[in-house]
Protein backbone atom coordinates (compact mmCIF):
# COMPACT_ATOMS: atom_id res chain seq x y z
CA UNK A 1 0.00 0.00 0.00
CA UNK A 2 1.78 3.61 -0.60
CA UNK A 3 2.41 5.79 1.85
CA UNK A 4 -0.06 8.45 2.22
CA UNK A 5 0.56 11.40 5.02
CA UNK A 6 -1.23 14.71 5.99
CA UNK A 7 -0.68 17.70 7.32
CA UNK A 8 -4.27 19.07 9.32
CA UNK A 9 -3.75 22.54 10.35
CA UNK A 10 -6.98 24.64 11.89
CA UNK A 11 -7.01 28.00 9.43
CA UNK A 12 -7.47 29.78 13.11
CA UNK A 13 -4.16 31.55 12.55
CA UNK A 14 -0.63 31.34 10.96
CA UNK A 15 1.86 28.45 10.69
CA UNK A 16 4.80 28.18 13.18
CA UNK A 17 7.18 27.04 13.82
CA UNK A 18 5.74 24.12 15.61
CA UNK A 19 3.18 23.06 12.14
CA UNK A 20 6.79 23.31 9.99
CA UNK A 21 7.79 20.85 11.91
CA UNK A 22 4.54 18.73 11.78
CA UNK A 23 4.27 19.61 7.64
CA UNK A 24 8.10 19.05 7.70
CA UNK A 25 7.45 15.62 9.11
CA UNK A 26 4.58 13.86 7.70
CA UNK A 27 6.06 15.43 4.02
CA UNK A 28 8.96 13.91 4.54
CA UNK A 29 7.68 10.28 5.52
CA UNK A 30 5.89 10.66 2.47
CA UNK A 31 8.57 11.47 0.18
CA UNK A 32 11.38 9.20 1.50
CA UNK A 33 8.66 6.29 0.28
CA UNK A 34 7.41 8.16 -2.92
CA UNK A 35 4.19 8.22 -1.33
CA UNK A 36 1.71 10.80 -0.91
CA UNK A 37 1.45 13.65 1.37
CA UNK A 38 -2.09 16.24 1.67
CA UNK A 39 -3.08 19.11 2.98
CA UNK A 40 -6.33 18.91 5.63
CA UNK A 41 -8.04 22.15 6.96
CA UNK A 42 -9.43 21.30 10.17
CA UNK A 43 -11.52 24.28 10.02
CA UNK A 44 -14.88 23.08 12.01
CA UNK A 45 -13.72 25.11 15.01
CA UNK A 46 -16.04 28.06 14.31
CA UNK A 47 -15.87 31.49 15.28
CA UNK A 48 -11.94 30.70 15.33
CA UNK A 49 -11.93 30.02 11.75
CA UNK A 50 -10.96 32.95 9.71
CA UNK A 51 -11.30 32.86 5.55
CA UNK A 52 -7.44 34.47 5.05
CA UNK A 53 -5.41 31.65 6.91
CA UNK A 54 -6.43 28.92 4.11
CA UNK A 55 -4.89 31.33 1.72
CA UNK A 56 -2.17 32.01 4.69
CA UNK A 57 -1.21 28.42 5.35
CA UNK A 58 -0.72 26.98 1.71
CA UNK A 59 1.47 29.92 0.87
CA UNK A 60 3.64 29.29 3.66
CA UNK A 61 3.44 25.65 2.72
CA UNK A 62 4.46 26.19 -0.89
CA UNK A 63 7.21 28.81 -0.02
CA UNK A 64 8.79 26.33 2.15
CA UNK A 65 8.90 23.93 -0.38
CA UNK A 66 6.59 21.51 0.97
CA UNK A 67 3.88 20.81 -1.38
CA UNK A 68 0.47 18.75 -1.02
CA UNK A 69 -0.15 16.32 -3.65
CA UNK A 70 -3.85 16.30 -3.89
CA UNK A 71 -7.00 18.70 -3.85
CA UNK A 72 -6.52 19.90 -0.34
CA UNK A 73 -9.41 18.32 1.90
CA UNK A 74 -12.02 20.74 3.84
CA UNK A 75 -13.67 19.48 7.30
CA UNK A 76 -16.59 21.97 6.75
CA UNK A 77 -17.66 19.86 3.80
CA UNK A 78 -17.62 16.22 5.43
CA UNK A 79 -20.43 17.07 8.24
CA UNK A 80 -22.75 14.43 6.61
CA UNK A 81 -19.84 11.61 7.28
CA UNK A 82 -19.34 12.57 10.55
CA UNK A 83 -22.90 12.43 12.00
CA UNK A 84 -23.31 9.19 10.40
CA UNK A 85 -19.99 8.07 12.42
CA UNK A 86 -22.43 9.46 15.22
CA UNK A 87 -25.42 7.80 14.29
CA UNK A 88 -23.64 5.04 13.87
CA UNK A 89 -21.99 4.96 18.04
CA UNK A 90 -25.52 6.56 18.71
CA UNK A 91 -27.23 3.01 17.91
CA UNK A 92 -24.05 0.86 19.80
CA UNK A 93 -25.19 2.99 22.50
CA UNK A 94 -21.55 3.79 22.93
CA UNK A 95 -22.35 7.55 23.54
CA UNK A 96 -24.95 9.33 25.55
CA UNK A 97 -25.74 13.11 25.42
CA UNK A 98 -24.14 15.26 27.95
CA UNK A 99 -26.08 18.36 29.45
CA UNK A 100 -22.83 19.61 31.90
CA UNK A 101 -21.86 23.28 31.47
CA UNK A 102 -18.35 24.20 31.85
CA UNK A 103 -19.08 25.65 35.79
CA UNK A 104 -21.06 22.39 36.30
CA UNK A 105 -17.96 20.24 35.66
CA UNK A 106 -15.93 22.60 37.61
CA UNK A 107 -18.12 22.46 40.99
CA UNK A 108 -18.11 18.63 40.43
CA UNK A 109 -14.42 18.91 40.30
CA UNK A 110 -14.54 21.10 43.09
CA UNK A 111 -16.65 18.22 44.94
CA UNK A 112 -14.40 15.49 44.24
CA UNK A 113 -11.45 17.89 45.27
CA UNK A 114 -9.90 17.09 41.78
CA UNK A 115 -8.54 20.52 40.76
CA UNK A 116 -6.66 21.46 37.17
CA UNK A 117 -2.88 21.43 37.71
CA UNK A 118 -1.49 23.98 35.27
CA UNK A 119 -2.74 22.39 31.30
CA UNK A 120 -3.77 19.14 32.68
CA UNK A 121 -7.76 19.14 33.89
CA UNK A 122 -9.38 15.84 35.44
CA UNK A 123 -11.22 13.91 33.44
CA UNK A 124 -15.30 14.92 32.83
CA UNK A 125 -16.95 13.37 36.06
CA UNK A 126 -19.24 11.47 34.55
CA UNK A 127 -22.43 13.07 35.39
CA UNK A 128 -24.58 12.40 32.45
CA UNK A 129 -23.36 9.09 32.28
CA UNK A 130 -25.50 8.49 35.56
CA UNK A 131 -28.80 9.61 34.25
CA UNK A 132 -31.97 7.28 34.02
CA UNK A 133 -33.19 6.71 30.52
CA UNK A 134 -35.98 8.96 31.74
CA UNK A 135 -33.82 11.53 32.69
CA UNK A 136 -32.10 11.39 29.96
CA UNK A 137 -35.50 11.64 27.71
CA UNK A 138 -37.06 14.52 29.30
CA UNK A 139 -33.40 16.65 28.68
CA UNK A 140 -33.57 15.72 25.60
CA UNK A 141 -37.35 16.56 24.62
CA UNK A 142 -37.41 19.94 26.82
CA UNK A 143 -35.03 20.80 23.53
CA UNK A 144 -31.79 21.24 25.93
CA UNK A 145 -28.57 21.52 24.89
CA UNK A 146 -26.50 19.28 24.75
CA UNK A 147 -22.45 17.62 23.70
CA UNK A 148 -21.97 13.49 23.28
CA UNK A 149 -19.37 11.71 24.58
CA UNK A 150 -18.17 8.74 24.30
CA UNK A 151 -18.82 5.58 27.16
CA UNK A 152 -15.29 5.21 27.36
CA UNK A 153 -15.58 1.95 29.59
CA UNK A 154 -18.48 0.82 27.37
CA UNK A 155 -16.00 1.21 24.34
CA UNK A 156 -13.25 -0.82 25.46
CA UNK A 157 -15.46 -3.84 26.80
CA UNK A 158 -16.77 -3.83 23.83
CA UNK A 159 -13.14 -3.43 21.84
CA UNK A 160 -11.45 -5.68 24.23
CA UNK A 161 -7.70 -4.76 24.28
CA UNK A 162 -5.99 -2.57 21.73
CA UNK A 163 -3.03 -0.93 21.01
CA UNK A 164 -1.50 1.29 18.41
CA UNK A 165 1.91 1.35 17.12
CA UNK A 166 4.15 4.50 16.86
CA UNK A 167 7.74 4.71 15.32
CA UNK A 168 8.87 6.73 18.26
CA UNK A 169 6.99 4.82 21.07
CA UNK A 170 6.68 1.34 19.72
CA UNK A 171 3.64 -0.29 20.97
CA UNK A 172 1.22 1.25 23.15
CA UNK A 173 -1.78 -0.08 25.13
CA UNK A 174 -5.43 1.97 24.87
CA UNK A 175 -6.17 3.11 28.37
CA UNK A 176 -9.38 4.14 28.36
CA UNK A 177 -9.63 5.84 31.20
CA UNK A 178 -6.69 8.34 30.19
CA UNK A 179 -9.00 10.90 28.35
CA UNK A 180 -12.06 10.16 30.03
CA UNK A 181 -15.66 10.26 28.23
CA UNK A 182 -14.14 12.45 25.41
CA UNK A 183 -16.54 14.94 23.54
CA UNK A 184 -17.11 13.56 19.84
CA UNK A 185 -20.15 16.57 19.51
CA UNK A 186 -20.22 19.51 20.83
CA UNK A 187 -23.02 21.59 21.86
CA UNK A 188 -21.66 24.77 19.96
CA UNK A 189 -20.17 22.85 16.25
CA UNK A 190 -21.66 19.71 16.63
CA UNK A 191 -18.94 16.68 15.60
CA UNK A 192 -15.63 17.71 16.25
CA UNK A 193 -11.72 17.01 16.33
CA UNK A 194 -11.30 13.11 17.77
CA UNK A 195 -14.35 12.15 15.46
CA UNK A 196 -13.83 14.35 12.25
CA UNK A 197 -9.77 13.53 12.55
CA UNK A 198 -10.50 9.55 12.63
CA UNK A 199 -13.35 9.56 9.94
CA UNK A 200 -11.24 11.56 7.68
CA UNK A 201 -7.90 9.81 8.02
CA UNK A 202 -9.59 6.85 6.71
CA UNK A 203 -11.69 8.87 3.74
CA UNK A 204 -8.46 10.19 2.98
CA UNK A 205 -6.83 6.63 3.17
CA UNK A 206 -3.79 7.94 5.70
CA UNK A 207 -1.52 5.19 6.41
CA UNK A 208 0.72 7.07 8.52
CA UNK A 209 -0.41 9.95 10.85
CA UNK A 210 2.06 12.35 12.08
CA UNK A 211 1.54 15.03 14.79
CA UNK A 212 3.13 16.51 17.89
CA UNK A 213 3.37 14.22 20.69
CA UNK A 214 1.22 16.56 22.82
CA UNK A 215 -1.70 14.68 20.84
CA UNK A 216 -0.72 10.79 22.38
CA UNK A 217 -3.28 11.00 24.54
CA UNK A 218 -6.14 11.78 22.05
CA UNK A 219 -4.68 8.52 20.16
CA UNK A 220 -6.08 6.41 22.99
CA UNK A 221 -9.99 7.55 22.06
CA UNK A 222 -8.86 7.72 18.23
CA UNK A 223 -7.80 3.94 18.23
CA UNK A 224 -11.05 2.89 19.89
CA UNK A 225 -13.19 5.24 17.82
CA UNK A 226 -11.58 2.75 14.75
CA UNK A 227 -12.34 0.09 16.08
CA UNK A 228 -15.94 0.15 16.83
CA UNK A 229 -16.23 2.22 13.32
CA UNK A 230 -14.39 -0.66 11.49
CA UNK A 231 -12.10 1.44 9.98
CA UNK A 232 -8.28 0.76 9.00
CA UNK A 233 -5.44 1.04 11.57
CA UNK A 234 -2.60 3.75 10.72
CA UNK A 235 1.07 3.91 11.80
CA UNK A 236 1.40 6.56 14.29
CA UNK A 237 4.08 9.07 14.63
CA UNK A 238 4.03 11.61 17.44
CA UNK A 239 6.75 13.75 17.04
CA UNK A 240 8.81 15.89 19.44
CA UNK A 241 7.58 19.19 20.03
CA UNK A 242 9.44 22.68 19.57
CA UNK A 243 10.16 24.71 22.34
CA UNK A 244 11.43 28.18 22.53
CA UNK A 245 15.30 28.70 24.06
CA UNK A 246 13.74 28.55 27.98
CA UNK A 247 12.25 24.92 26.95
CA UNK A 248 8.48 26.39 27.17
CA UNK A 249 6.37 24.53 24.13
CA UNK A 250 5.79 26.94 21.21
CA UNK A 251 2.29 27.86 20.68
CA UNK A 252 0.18 30.30 18.23
CA UNK A 253 0.71 32.73 21.05
CA UNK A 254 4.04 33.16 19.94
CA UNK A 255 3.85 35.42 17.05
CA UNK A 256 7.55 36.09 16.34
CA UNK A 257 8.42 32.91 15.30
CA UNK A 258 5.17 32.58 12.58
CA UNK A 259 6.79 31.62 9.35
CA UNK A 260 5.41 34.46 8.61
CA UNK A 261 7.22 36.81 10.64
CA UNK A 262 10.35 35.31 9.55
CA UNK A 263 10.14 35.37 6.27
CA UNK A 264 9.49 39.60 6.93
CA UNK A 265 12.73 39.12 8.76
CA UNK A 266 14.19 37.95 5.68
CA UNK A 267 15.08 34.43 5.96
CA UNK A 268 14.63 31.99 3.46
CA UNK A 269 12.88 28.83 3.30
CA UNK A 270 16.01 26.87 4.13
CA UNK A 271 16.90 28.80 7.43
CA UNK A 272 13.39 28.75 8.08
CA UNK A 273 13.01 24.62 7.97
CA UNK A 274 16.22 24.57 9.45
CA UNK A 275 15.23 26.06 13.30
CA UNK A 276 13.43 22.39 13.48
CA UNK A 277 15.77 21.03 12.95
CA UNK A 278 16.92 20.13 16.27
CA UNK A 279 12.90 18.47 17.04
CA UNK A 280 13.41 17.18 13.21
CA UNK A 281 14.81 13.68 13.59
CA UNK A 282 12.22 10.66 15.49
CA UNK A 283 14.76 7.76 14.66
CA UNK A 284 17.46 8.60 17.66
N1 LIG B 1 -5.81 20.13 13.69
C1 LIG B 1 -4.91 19.55 14.62
C2 LIG B 1 -3.90 20.60 15.08
O1 LIG B 1 -3.77 21.63 14.42
C3 LIG B 1 -4.19 18.40 13.98
C4 LIG B 1 -4.21 17.22 14.80
C5 LIG B 1 -3.83 15.95 14.06
O2 LIG B 1 -2.90 15.98 13.25
O3 LIG B 1 -4.45 14.94 14.30
O4 LIG B 1 -3.28 20.43 16.09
Amino acid sequence: MPVRTRFAPSPTGRLHLGHVLAARTAHALAREAEGIFLLRHEDIDGPRVRVEFYRDIEGDLKWLGLQWDEEPLRQTTRNAAYEEALATLQKQGLVYPCFCTRREIQEEWARMGAAPQGDQTPVYPGTCRNLTTSERDEKLASGAAHAWRLDSRKSIERTGPIAFHDIRFGEIFVNSDLLGDAVLSRKDIGPAYHLAVVVDDAFQEITHVTRGDDLLLSTHVHRQLQVLLGLPEPIYLHHRLMSDEAGKRLSKRHNSLSVATLRAAGLGPHEVLAQTNQAFDWRD
